[in-house]
């Protein structure tokens, strides 16, 4: 009988790096206030915005905030779509793979639901 501990996932690029990341938000013209984010580590469980993971607790996300037209947002995304994004601003990945991993993901996740 095994008692699996469960990983938890680390993420790849140091936490300075993720202050005030933001990611791209698609076609989406928003009038964002006060926005800030930086790593965060999840008290609860959180969906990633971004492809639907489910984000478990205690799990690292990208943590971002702010005022949208006025009302508190928040939100959080995985670490395999932040860190997916980082590599391609670094040259490590093509746009076009980034974006390809985060539809197979997010169609992944969504036959899950
Ligand atoms: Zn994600």
């Amino acid at each position: 009988m095994s008692n699996a501990i469960r990983t938890y996932k680390k993420p790849r690029y140091k936490p300075e790096d993720y202050i005030g990341f933001t990611m791209p938000n698609g076609d989406m013209d928003v009038d964002m206030r006060n926005h800030t984010s930086h790593l965060v580590m999840c008290r609860k469980q959180h969906e990633c915005w971004n492809c639907g993971a489910t984000i478990e607790r205690y799990d690292h996300a990208l943590g971002e905030k702010g005022f949208l037209d006025g009302e508190p947002v928040n939100c959080w995304t995985c670490l395999d779509c932040v860190d997916e994004y980082m590599d391609m601003m670094n040259g490590t990945i093509n746009q076009d793979d980034m974006f390809e991993r985060w539809k197979k993901r997010y169609e992944a996740n969504r036959d899950v639901r």
